[in-house]
């Protein structure tokens, strides 16, 4: 029996800059299925770099953000949303004419606000988020399945061109994701809601519990059940990254928190008052959320 041959590498060389959970997943899915015939790598601390090296996730790993983008077709910006900017200033000196420059966060309008000046003429510059990720962080919490059936969220910006967006369209779809396409500011009062809102409220629970378990706090571990666990798991997320998320996307976040306790107040006061169909009728509505979801394959 013969193995299948691996289509044409879809770029010559792909470098990340910031090589955590995000960017090692895309260089092992990358370098698993041939899609670009060199993979580096460069980010902040030489503790990391040696790590990414030692693992062996890109073909290298070190911490000149410049010399990693040299020569490079597709470079990919995979840090926190606060240091996109600064990476892009960085960087944006040595970057080939007609490569295209992308980034994976979380927030967008922020992220183009901050690396768009910075790239230079005659550079493609597509904004992406992968709608994918864990708790977990830094190289060694990559995996080369971690895209396979979500949504990367492309936000092409007027002008562009059409080709770099379609060829990033296809890498991403050659990472295992679904590609749709949004305006910024959409995606970001869209992502405030799916994504940077549970995560507040997993935030405060947990923390809400700490404060009122105080010395009973093994208890609380102890019993913790469905519900409080799940929220544990997402309350263990990036620091780091939460906190830019939230200070980049704060008027979306700020908005939507807004309806988030109107909506809080009306279901206390339903349990006040003792209105169990107020509560049934909701409950009823989010479990067919939930269904939907299953239905989709995005549970
Ligand atoms: P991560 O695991 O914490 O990795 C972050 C990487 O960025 C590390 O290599 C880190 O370098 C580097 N870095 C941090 N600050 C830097 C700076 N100032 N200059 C250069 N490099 C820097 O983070 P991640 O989970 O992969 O997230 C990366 C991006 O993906 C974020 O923008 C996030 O919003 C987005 N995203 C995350 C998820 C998720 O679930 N995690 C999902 C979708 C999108 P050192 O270790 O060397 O300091």
């Amino acid at each position: 029996m013969t193995d299948t041959p691996k289509p044409a590498p879809l770029f010559d060389k792909l470098a990340l800059i910031g090589i955590g959970l995000i960017g090692s997943s895309i260089a092992l899915r990358a370098r698993r299925d041939g899609l670009a015939r060199q993979v580096v790598a460069a980010t902040r601390s030489r503790k990391t770099a040696d790590t990414a090296n030692r693992i062996g996730v890109v073909d290298h790993c070190g911490t000149d953000l410049a010399e990693a983008v040299k020569d490079a077709d597709l470079v990919i910006v995979c840090t926190p949303v606060g240091a996109c900017g600064e990476a892009m200033k960085t960087i944006a000196p040595a970057m080939k004419k007609g490569a295209i420059v992308s980034e994976v966060g979380s927030v967008k309008q922020a992220v183009v606000r901050d690396m768009r000046p910075h790239v230079p003429e005659g550079v493609h510059f597509v904004p992406a988020h992968p709608i994918a990720g864990t708790e977990h962080s830094g190289p060694e919490a990559g995996f080369p399945t971690l895209f396979d059936g979500r949504w990367c969220i492309l936000t092409p910006l007027e002008g562009v061109d059409q080709s770099a967006v379609d060829r990033l369209a296809a890498f991403w779809r050659a990472c295992g994701s679904m590609v749709e396409f949004m305006a910024p500011d959409w995606h970001d009062m869209v992502l405030g809601i799916v994504s940077h809102l549970p995560h507040l409220i997993a935030y405060t629970i947990v923390g809400t519990a700490d404060d009122m378990a105080g010395e009973r706090r093994s208890e609380v571990i102890k019993f913790a059940a469905g519900g409080f666990r799940d929220f544990t798991r997402i309350a263990a997320s990036d620091p780091t990254m939460w906190r830019d998320v939230f200070l980049n996307n704060r008027e979306a976040v700020l908005e939507i928190l807004g309806r988030f306790q109107e909506d809080l107040f009306y279901l206390q006061r339903a349990i006040r008052w003792g209105e169990g169909d107020k509560l049934f009728e909701l409950f009823t509505r989010t479990r067919d959320i939930r269904r939907a979801l299953i239905d989709m394959k995005q549970a």
